[in-house]
């Protein structure tokens, strides 16, 4: 841009034309006093003489005479435009664009020529050539983009467009010329609120927010329908005159793919939450004899106290006094039958898959409860070393407790066939490092197989238990990696089975 606009400065500064005036022969009847400044000549010495044999190089002397002689002849009154250099007095060249016509006498007869001559820079064919070609070339290259280009003026009206415009929008390039931009502003972003607010009206001038910054809205094609563009605006100012140029790229296609792709991951969410509930129902069905038990305790503790009251009542020897404190005890064992069945059903119902603020260690706890509502758990002692500076994390509580029941039920499993004092699982709770907590669970069971790859323990289906469905691990794993956090086993652990995973203590939102 910067040469076009030097070449225009160029020609702003030249000298004033200077005018020739030739008999039908071509010899000289007057020179205006720029030409004779131009040529180093006095008028008086050049008056009269051959202008092309004097005043113009060797090899343009032929092909201009003919020229001249072309312009005096009858059949030519048209005023001709050439280019052709003049000869100065000192040997110096000076190209001119000539403008050429036919001067007649008062009866209409040819008497020779008059022309106007300006100067032109040197080089200024080839620079003119070169920038022909260098507008074909970016013509084509415009034409040629993926992209929609469209210029306006100030005032908002489309100077330009190019091909692509015609294909993305549907309008041919003449009902597009002339129109205003806003022309193609979808209706639903015709209110003057909505589309102050559009990208469209950021391309208008006065308005630099947007240049060179990629936007996404929507645009109207020609059959009606609405189509999302991204768009850059670029602003062009040549003396002074602002223009606007907005690139658009259909991005339909991308949207469309950004659209499947969202769904087929909120389908892999939907997949995974599926199996990490089955995991959970898993539990529970294992757990059921526990459930049973536990939830037979307060029920019959209730009936007892129930009949009690009724012999006091029947027996007439109740008094106010101990009837309230045996109802009391029916309402205490009735809480605890409702806290066993909520702990259940927050188990295997649909959990709540949004991060709350959680404490961990209080998580810990009453995940040691819930286990313990199997039978084989209650032989365990759990021993808790839960750090008290843990700051409060951003969880999906539920999912961590899925992942703690499942360490602590593998580690029951692992510890069978021991004896009920050398059940010990440790949890240990900690701050590593500033970013993460990290939670360890022990047991003094079996142990892991030093040579099998830890890879290989998260793989889904892997068990070495008969009625195992070797998802446990692969299912809290995911979990965890959900939360930005890691989950491992650690294979240099002698005295039993320790696994670890880490949260992040900022939370990773949104990804569950
Ligand atoms: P499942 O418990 O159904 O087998 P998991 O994915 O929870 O499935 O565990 C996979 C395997 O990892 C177990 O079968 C067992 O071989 C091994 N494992 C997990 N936890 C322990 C542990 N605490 N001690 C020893 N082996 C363990």
């Amino acid at each position: 841009m910067q040469k076009t606009k030097d070449i225009i400065m160029d020609y702003l500064e030249l000298p004033r034309p200077i005018a020739l005036v030739l008999d039908a022969a071509g010899n000289i009847e007057h020179l205006s006093i720029e030409a004779c400044q131009l040529l180093g000549y006095e008028l008086s010495e050049i008056l009269g003489a051959n202008w092309v044999s004097m005043c113009l190089p060797q090899r343009w002397q032929l092909k201009t005479k003919r020229m001249y002689d072309a312009v005096s002849a009858d059949y030519n009154e048209e005023p001709q435009c050439h280019t052709y250099p003049v000869l100065a007095k000192n040997g110096r060249q000076h190209p001119l664009a000539w403008h050429i016509e036919q001067r007649h006498s008062p009866s209409g007869a040819i008497v020779g020529s008059i022309s106007t001559g300006i100067k032109v820079r040197d080089n200024a064919l080839q620079e003119k050539n070169a920038l022909l070609q260098s507008a074909a070339r970016n013509q084509a290259v415009l034409d040629n983009a993926i992209e929609a280009i469209i210029s306006i003026n100030a005032q908002g009206t489309i100077t330009h467009v190019n091909k692509t415009t015609e294909k993305i929008f549907g309008y041919p390039e003449e009902e597009l010329l002339g129109q205003n931009i806003t022309f193609l502003i979808p209706d639903t972003e015709k209110p003057l609120e909505h589309y102050r607010a559009t990208l469209w009206n950021y391309m208008m001038p006065d308005s630099n927010k947007l240049i060179g910054i990629n936007r996404e809205l929507g645009a109207k094609h020609k059959d009606g329908h609405q189509l999302p563009i991204e768009l850059t605006v670029a602003e062009i100012s040549i003396a002074g005159i602002r223009s606007f140029t907005g690139i658009m790229r259909d991005i339909s296609e991308r949207k469309l793919s950004e659209a499947r792709l969202k769904q087929s991951k909120e389908e892999v969410q939907q997949a995974r939450d599926r199996l990490a509930h089955m995991d959970r129902l898993h539990i529970a069905s294992e757990m059921s004899t526990g459930i049973a038990h536990e939830l037979n305790q307060p029920l019959t503790a209730i009936s007892m106290y129930a009949q009690a009251c009724r012999n006091l009542v029947d027996n007439g020897k109740s008094d106010i006094k101990s009837l309230l404190s045996t109802l009391l005890w029916i309402d205490k064992q009735a809480q605890r039958a409702g806290d066993i069945i909520r702990n259940i059903r927050a188990l295997v119902g649909k959990q709540d898959p949004h991060h709350q603020l959680t404490n961990i260690n209080d998580l810990i706890h009453s995940t040691i409860e819930l286990a313990q509502v199997d039978i084989e758990c209650r032989t365990i002692t759990f021993k808790c070393q839960c750090s008290e500076t843990l700051p409060m994390i951003e969880i999906v509580s539920g999912q961590i407790q899925q992942v703690i029941l499942n360490l602590i039920r593998n580690a029951g499993d692992a510890m069978v066939d021991l004896k009920p004092q050398e059940k010990i699982i440790s949890i240990i709770s900690e701050q590593t490092c500033q970013d993460f907590i990290s939670i360890i669970v022990r047991d003094t069971g079996v142990g892991l197989d030093i040579d099998q790859p830890n890879e290989q323990l998260f793989q889904p289906f892997y068990s070495t238990k008969t009625h195992g469905m070797g998802m446990g691990l692969a299912i809290s794993h995911s979990i965890v990696h959900n939360h930005g956090g890691k989950l491992c086993a650690n294979k240099n652990y002698s005295d039993g089975a320790e696994f670890s995973f880490t949260l992040p203590v900022m939370p990773i939102l949104g990804d569950h």
